[in-house]
This record gives C-alpha cells, structure tokens and sequence, in this order.
C-alpha cells in the first residue's frame, strides 16, 4: 500500500523531498501558496558548496553536493562545474587553508593550494598581494529557481500532485487548506519560513541577505570566489556581517554576495551595509569598479535554532515530519534533506546520520 504524504511548502526543500518520495513509490501531494521556488529559493546565490564548520555540517554538504552532481540537469538549471576558490588574504587565512584541506582530505574529497603566483594565473583580476587559495574542484553552481522547477516537474511525472493553495492549519493526520481538510500517512512541513504561523513551536528566523548582479563581463572570473573568513560570517550570530563572494554565472554576469542580517521582514535594501558588501569586492576584484551593477535584491534565509536544519518526526504530533531551517544551505542540501526525509517515511538507507538533525537535537547556537 503507497504512503500518503502531503508536502507543504514548495520551496527547493519541498520540491527534493517531494520528488524523493514520489521516486520511492509514495503517493504525493504538494501545497503551494505562492509560486513553486519563488519563496528564498528565488533569491538565493545557487552555490552548491562544501562547507565544514562542524563535522555534521560538513557531511551533510558533501552529501548534497555529491547527490547534486549525479543529476542529469539540463541546460535551463545552469549548472556550472566552476569549483571554488577560498581566498587567503595573510598567514591566519593561510593556516585556515591548510586545515580545511586536511579536513576534506579526510572525507576524499579533493583540494588544490594554489599559493600567490598560481591564484593570479588562475583568476587573475584578483587584487595583487592575495597569499594563496584553496581550490575545491568539486563545488557546482546550479540556478535556484531552475533547480526547483525541474526536480518539481519530475516529481509530478513521476505522478505527484500540485495544490496551488495556502496551508491554514496541521491537524491530527493531516492538514485544513484553503479547499478544505487532507488526511495522510505523513505531513512534511517544508515552509522555510512559513513554518512558524503552523507550528510556532518551531521559530524560524528570517537572516536578510543581499545580492548584486552586473552586466556580462564573460571571463573576468572563473571560479566562485569567497573569503576564508565567510564563515564566521555566516555562523555569527552578529547583528550584521558581510564576506566577499563571487560567482560567474553562465550569463557571463557575475552575482556578488554576500550580506547577512537580522532585521525582521524588512525587503528594503540596506545602503550602507549593501555598500559595504560592494566595496568588499571591488577590494578584492578592483576592476569590478568598472563594471556595472544592474540589478540588486535582499532575499530571507530561513534560520532555525542552531547551525543544522531540523530535519525528522516531530515528536509531540505523530505522522507529522519537518524539514526546515536550511539557512544559507538549501539549495546545496536539499537533495541530502530528501534523503533523510526518506528514511524517516519509508525507511530508505540513509548515508548520512539522522540525528544531529533530529528536532531537539539541533545544536542551539
Ligand atoms: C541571499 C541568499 C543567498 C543564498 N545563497 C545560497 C547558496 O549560494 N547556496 C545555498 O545552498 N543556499 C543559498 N541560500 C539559502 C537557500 O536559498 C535557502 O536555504 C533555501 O532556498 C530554503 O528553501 P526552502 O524550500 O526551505 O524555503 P523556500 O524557498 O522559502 O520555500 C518554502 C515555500 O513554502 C511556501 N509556504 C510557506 N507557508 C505555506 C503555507 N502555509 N501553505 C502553502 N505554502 C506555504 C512558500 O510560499 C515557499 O514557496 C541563499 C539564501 C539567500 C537569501
């Protein structure tokens, strides 16, 4: 007998899981109250990246990176195999280099240390006077929006069922939409952060970003290229904080990044802290000075309690599940999210561990 599961929330997160379950032989409906991907997923960088600032986190990346980079995406995701370079400034980021490639050695996966005169062969428009970078081959640049569109469209060939309507309540085994009441075997909440109004239980944080992108300059950067020091941006829990990170997209634009800020729901641009983050990458690519900006944006990370989205069975409303708080992450994860959302519904091998995800385990920060 398929398991009935109904997916609220068709963000990247829901999409994954939906088109995971359908593929393992569920019956599938989604609730969609705005436009499938245009929630956070719209508004995010697309950077499916390795990162490791716990062993958990790290795992869970090189998880969906891999799993990513095994789909046969076409060409409307544009996908681009460009790797990252994570730029040392001094001998601190040069010593962080070093550790992170023993780090990802230890998992297999592959680093290269480019030192000073290597990183200006490789991305020459980088500033004179960089001491080196940490080349992962590995890491993928994906388009979000297109990303979530095609794992939704193969879900619902595989013969899920799209509900263009908003989620008003969970009940028991089930949920009231606007077109009325749904019973199921599972309930997968995936509202990033819509969650809070079904389950207030479950605070989900919007984290303000900003992004930029210019005109086409194809060839002036090769590689996505972030700062040593992005994590201590992204895992503050600081009022506000900016790193330098660049990505060339298949465009030939480059999508400048990156903010982070805790200011409630407000959309409007931040000038200064926008300012900032510009004249960050104009310290590390000068002649961005002469390229134009032509379109800039803020987006909502969806932030949980701690540094790993809360992905498993909530404990208190059986048949309930949730997958949520991928904060700057989602896009890179939500394939290692569907994975492990289908070992909690029809208990599918899982490669990662579930519970550093498990609700009440979730590390606050
Ligand atoms: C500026 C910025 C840059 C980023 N860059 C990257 C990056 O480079 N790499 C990376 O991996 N991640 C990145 N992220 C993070 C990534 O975008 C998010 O982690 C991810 O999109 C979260 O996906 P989601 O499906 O959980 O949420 P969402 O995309 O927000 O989807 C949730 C969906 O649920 C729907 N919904 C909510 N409530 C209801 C309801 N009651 N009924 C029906 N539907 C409902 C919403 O309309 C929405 O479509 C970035 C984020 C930002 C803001």
């Amino acid at each position: 007998m398929k398991k009935r599961v109904l997916v609220i929330g068709v963000g990247i997160v829901g999409a994954a899981i939906a088109d995971r379950l359908q593929a393992e032989d569920c019956s599938v409906t989604l609730f969609e109250s705005y436009i499938p991907g245009g929630g956070t997923t719209a508004a995010a960088m697309g950077h499916l990246v390795v990162l490791d600032d716990s062993p958990a986190q790290l795992e869970f990346t090189a998880r969906g990176v891999d799993l990513w980079r095994k789909e046969p995406l076409p060409a409307r995701c544009e996908r681009e195999a460009c790797g990252t370079i994570w730029v040392a400034s001094g001998a601190e980021d040069v010593d962080e280099a070093r550790a992170k490639a023993d780090r990802f050695a230890r998992k297999g996966l592959e680093t290269e240390w480019l030192d000073a005169a290597r990183l200006r062969e490789r991305e020459p428009s980088l500033r004179k006077g960089l001491a080196g970078g940490l080349r992962v081959p590995g890491d993928q640049v994906v388009y979000p929006v297109g990303a979530a569109r095609w794992l939704l469209d193969r879900a619902l060939e595989r013969g899920a069922v799209l509900r263009r309507e908003q989620v008003l309540a969970l009940e028991m085994g089930g949920l009231r939409a606007d077109s009325g009441r749904f019973q199921a075997d599972a309930v997968i909440l995936a509202a990033g952060l819509g969650t809070s109004h079904l389950l207030p239980e479950l605070p989900i944080q919007p984290r303000k970003g900003h992004l930029a992108i210019t005109a086409r300059v194809p060839g002036l950067i090769h590689h996505q290229l972030v700062e040593l020091g992005y994590l201590k941006s992204a895992h503050g829990r600081v009022a506000s904080s900016v790193a330098f990170n660049v990505q060339p997209r298949a465009t030939g634009q480059l999508l400048i990044g990156s903010s982070r800020e805790f200011a409630g729901f407000d959309a409007s641009p931040n000038r200064e802290l926008l300012g900032r983050m510009l004249r960050l990458a104009q310290d590390y690519v000068p002649s961005l000075a002469q390229v134009p900006v032509i379109r800039t944006w803020t987006g909502f990370r969806p932030c949980g309690p701690g540094n790993l989205p809360v992905i498993g069975p909530w404990p208190a409303s059986p048949g309930l599940f949730v997958a949520v708080g991928h904060e700057g992450l989602g896009i890179t994860t939500a394939p290692a999210t569907a994975e492990l959302m289908a070992h909690h519904i029809v208990g599918a091998a899982s490669f990662l561990d579930p519970d550093p995800f498990l609700p009440g385990k979730v590390a606050h920060a």
